[in-house]
């Protein structure tokens, strides 16, 4: 279909580097989409500004939507060249501060905040940071057109907070709405982060979501590259901000960068490869400060030189042990416990089964503890005991070179017992792409910079 093409993701705050970005890709005669996050700690205060709204405490709202609206105004200012069309992005800005804050006030009332009231809430930082890019590239002579994700087409079920794309129907939508005005020369900017329903609700993809946007998107229009701006070299042996002397990867696999997203690197959304795999799409991860540097590339294949390429962490994590079930009732409990995750909307990160099957232990995240735990009570035959044990993190090693290798286990055990670390959990993939290990939180940062050290450093 189209010759060239790429979809970028890219947070608001690098507002002026994205239309240089998009005029040097113009003037190759690429087409692109644009998808736009957040500006910097914009969907953080919007979740604090729902637990004030139900707090009661509405001069906290006021104090913080005063200070949004500073940081997106100042924004205009820097990026928004063209006087009249500052003074309409800033209007359109204030309309949405209008929305925003009759909602909360409205949640402020009820003293509830559904998880579907929740994604409107929090898709206002898109819709902010979107309009702004959509007013800076006009500005700057491109033609633009701001959408919504579901007004560009992503179609998703009713999971709010983490709702699922239906594939056929994005790809059917995104063609329908997107080519069209790629086929006049017209920029889309879409908000990332944000789908809709088949009814026409709003949902939003889960926290890193933009990503998700930008490559279900690559994916629906078979683009040839989808590129995702960070504040990063790229996908990086460590989160730098744990483990400074992190190096940029240059290549990875999918497999690989599918391990490495779910087991904690935040650089990436867990799920944003996946419409991307079956159609072999690449996907770069580029830096908006360095625009020229390669970044990483993630495609099928990539060399095994290294037996771990990455080390990641999850914190805030909780072991769940389940005991006491007769050898006999084993299966049906743990039927029972991964219907209790189900039904709660949590995963489990970590499976162990002790070897007698009468004690299974999860990973869960922190978070969802105790809703699991609720739901656990109430479906759990009395006989069964459940523990647990939080402030725990899971720290994973990563790399398609330790498939078949002996003794990286045990490099990787020796390892944080030298930094007289207790390990409280282990497990292995079966595609031996990964190692995960469970440790208290106060030992995780020292254990993340132990294997870095000894693996990649
Ligand atoms: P945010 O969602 O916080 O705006 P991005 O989506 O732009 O951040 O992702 C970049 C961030 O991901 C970096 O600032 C970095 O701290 C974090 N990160 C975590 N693990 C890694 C990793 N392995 N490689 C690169 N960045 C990582
Ligand atoms: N703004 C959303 C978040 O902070 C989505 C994203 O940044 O990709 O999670
Ligand atoms: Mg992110």
């Amino acid at each position: 279909m189209m010759k060239f093409g790429g979809t970028c993701t890219s947070s608001g705050d690098n507002i002026l580097r994205i239309v240089d970005v998009v005029q040097r890709r113009l003037e190759r005669n690429d087409k692109i989409v644009l998808v736009i996050s957040a500006m910097a700690g914009v969907t953080d205060s919007l979740i604090d500004l729902i637990n004030d709204a139900l707090s009661g405490n509405l001069s906290k709202v006021d104090e913080v939507l005063s200070s949004i609206k500073e940081k997106h105004v100042q924004a205009c200012a820097r990026a928004i060249k063209d006087e009249e069309l500052r003074r309409d992005i800033i209007q359109d800005i204030e309309g949405l501060l209008y929305e925003l804050h009759f909602m909360l006030r409205v949640i402020s009332y009820l003293k509830e905040a559904s998880m579907r009231t929740r994604d409107r809430i929090l898709a206002f930082g898109e819709k902010m940071a979107t309009k702004i890019v959509t007013g800076a590239l006009m500005s700057g002579g491109i033609k633009a057109e701001y959408l919504t994700g579901g007004q560009a087409g992503i179609i998703t079920d009713e999971n709010f907070g983490q709702a699922n794309p239906i594939m056929m129907l994005c790809e059917e939508m995104l063609k329908k709405n997107l080519i069209p005005l790629l086929e006049q020369g017209i920029v889309p900017v879409v908000t990332g982060f944000i789908g809709q329903t088949v009814k026409g609700v709003e949902t939003t993809l889960g926290r890193g979501g933009s990503d998700y946007s930008a490559t279900i998107i690559g994916a629906a229009l078979e683009f040839d590259e989808v590129w995702v701006w960070k504040d990063v070299e790229g996908i990086m042996t460590a989160d730098p901000k744990i483990v400074p002397n992190a190096r940029p990867i240059p290549k990875m696999s999918y497999d690989e960068t599918v391990e490495l997203a779910y087991f904690g690197a935040k650089v990436l959304h867990p799920l944003a490869l996946k419409p991307l795999i079956e159609k072999r799409i690449p996907l770069r991860v580029k830096n908006f400060f360095n625009p020229d540097s390669p970044g990483t590339i993630v495609h099928y294949e990539a060399p095994n030189d290294k037996v771990v390429k990455a080390v990641t962490m999850i914190p805030r994590v909780a072991i769940i042990t389940i005991s006491g079930a007769e050898l006999y009732e084993t299966p049906l409990i743990i039927s029972k416990v991964f219907k209790s995750l189900y039904d709660v909307g949590a995963n489990a990160i970590m499976v162990s089964q002790s070897s007698s099957q009468t004690n299974i232990s999860i990973v869960v995240s922190g978070e969802k503890l105790n809703s699991i735990l609720e739901r656990l009570k109430e479906t759990l035959p009395r006989n069964c005991d459940v523990s647990w044990e939080s402030d725990v993190c899971v720290i994973a090693v990563v790399g398609s070179g330790m498939r078949g290798r002996p003794g990286v286990a045990a490099k990787v055990f020796s390892t944080v017992a030298k930094e007289g670390v207790n390990v409280r959990m282990i497990a292995q993939g079966a595609s031996e792409l990964n190692i995960s290990l469970v440790v208290r939180q106060e030992d995780a940062i020292k254990a993340v910079r132990a294997l870095h050290e000894a693996f990649v450093g």
